[in-house]
């Protein structure tokens, strides 16, 4: 058998991306697959009359809005686990089969088995996803400039996996059976299972247990303890997934709980520079729940606009809004984040690269500017209340810019900014952000969309796209704060770019 490679020997790689980079980018692909799948379907299936759970449009849209709040959620709890116990790679292995076993679960009897399924779905992503993103920090020394980049490539994978889950899955539940698309979800994410445990020997130390230096008993002890831990969770988000109003009480306490923590941490790390760096990280955090209010507006408020306010034409080809709503921003970030990745190391090697900071502060620029092409759609309406297709398109390439000046650059920024013993509950905090911005991007959707059922395509077009101007407004004075308070954040982050 070869020999273990040491971490300086991983670090130390030459050329513009650590092989290992590869493994994870895969793995991640498949897991993003079985997610996106599920995630394209559960709406859908929630709806559906006869063979799905025959909920109201907004009943399915509440309950989403909750599943997805919860899946975020629960990465701080796995962070937290792995950070303490686990290690990332067993981890990643619990949360992949639990993942599995939730969804040939539902695949065994979607109409019986959906909650359970989605539960165990929820415990499974919070033990894998943040993970996975701080073992591909863990590939790259301190102060490296080939970081970002890195990640860069690690979110194109993201997407992949993204698009073709939501495709294959979407496709086969709304035209086979839900219990395929479930199924399908389930076989790729043994792939990528399987696809981590061949190649996690390639990973070295990163990701092994933090208590390998106490005896075996002891350490097999508390991660019995960890499993035990999650399968108690079980009845508990059970429950609370399937009342959407506790769903209100889970975030009004989760989110503050964390921060509680959080400080706690903080302050018992007693290393004032270490300190500083995680409140710099915090910052980013906030700002990143904003964003993904805003984002996130793509699931909710920009696929009912899609449905119902445009044309069935892109560039002359007769294409379902629906279909653009749901692929174009991967479809994007597939193209952009290498370029984009290139882009910042060729301007590292001129010096001229961006601080995180200011890259945060471009991505709410663009989101300002995609916001206000959504709204300026309005005024490429024809008589029917159906406005351009094209726009709406080109206002998601603009928002994926704005992604990825800040998605893959905040996971980065996390595994710089976090010490080692905590980096696993700082990835989960920041996903923790999207939790609440997912949540919140719900409540802004339900703002923007008019009380009346029955309103005209026209009322429907000017109530969302007076909203979009609203969120151009407030993402610009978001990027403008950003800019303004970078002298003092950089201060915070020190050698930190
Ligand atoms: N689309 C990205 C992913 O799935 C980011 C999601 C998020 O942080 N909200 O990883």
């Amino acid at each position: 058998m070869n020999k273990e490679l040491t971490l300086d020997e991983i670090q130390n790689f030459e050329g513009k991306y650590p092989k290992q980079l590869w493994m994870l980018f895969l793995t991640e692909m498949w897991e993003r697959f079985c997610f996106y799948g599920m995630r394209g379907v559960l709406t859908i299936f929630m709806a559906d009359k006869i063979l799905g759970l025959s909920y109201s449009d907004k009943e399915a849209n509440l309950k989403y809005g909750a599943i997805q709040a919860f899946v975020y959620a629960f990465t701080f709890i796995g962070g937290i686990c792995a950070d303490k116990i686990l290690g990332f790679k067993k981890s990643l292995f619990f949360g992949g089969i639990i993942m599995i076993v939730g969804n040939l679960i539902i695949a065994a009897s979607p109409k019986e088995f959906f909650y359970i399924g989605i539960t165990l779905s929820i415990i499974g992503t919070g033990f894998f996803k943040p993970n996975i993103s701080s073992m591909v920090g863990d590939l790259y020394k301190e102060g490296d400039p080939r970081r970002d980049a890195g990640f860069g490539l690690f979110y194109s994978g993201i997407n992949i996996g993204a698009l073709l889950g939501g495709a294959l899955c979407v496709y086969l539940g709304k035209y086979h059976s839900w219990s395929y698309a479930f199924l399908a979800a389930a076989i790729v994410m043994i792939i990528g299972v399987v696809t981590f445990t061949i190649t996690k020997k390639y990973l070295g130390p990163i990701g092994n247990s933090p208590l390998l230096h106490i005896e075996d008993s002891k350490r097999k002890m508390r991660e019995i303890f960890v499993y035990i831990g999650a399968l108690v969770c079980i009845p508990l988000i059970l429950i609370m997934i399937q009342n959407t109003s506790y769903t209100d009480y889970f975030m009004y306490t989760v989110g503050p709980l964390a921060l509680i923590y959080f400080l706690y941490e903080v302050v018992k790390t007693k290393n004032i520079n270490a300190q500083k760096k995680l409140i710099a990280a915090l910052v980013f955090i906030l700002f990143s729940i904003i964003f993904w209010a805003f984002f996130e507006q793509s699931g909710g408020s920009l696929s009912l606009f899609a449905e119902k306010n445009l044309r069935f034409n892109l560039a002359g080809l007769q294409i379902d809004p629906n279909v653009i709503n749901n692929t174009s921003n991967s479809f994007f970030v597939i193209i952009f984040s290498p370029l984009i990745g290139l882009l910042w190391l060729w301007l590292a090697k001129k010096k001229l690269e961006p601080n995180t900071v200011i890259k945060f502060g471009i991505a709410f620029l663009f989101l300002a500017a995609s916001f206000y092409v959504f709204y300026y759609n309005k005024f490429f309406v024809d008589a029917d209340g159906k406005a351009s297709l094209n726009v709406f398109t080109f206002a998601y390439l603009v928002i994926t810019i704005a992604e990825l000046c800040l998605s893959p650059i905040g996971l980065s920024i996390m595994t710089k900014l976090s010490p080692k013993h905590l980096s696993g509950m700082m990835m989960g905090m920041w996903f923790l952000a999207s939790a609440y911005g997912q949540y919140a991007a719900g409540l802004l959707g339900a703002g923007m969309s008019t009380p009346d059922k029955d309103a005209s395509l026209m009322t429907k077009l000017t109530s969302y796209t007076d909203g979009y101007l609203q969120l151009a407004e407030y993402a610009l004075i978001a990027g403008v704060v950003l800019i303004v308070l970078s002298v003092g954040i950089k201060k915070l982050m020190q050698e930190v770019k």
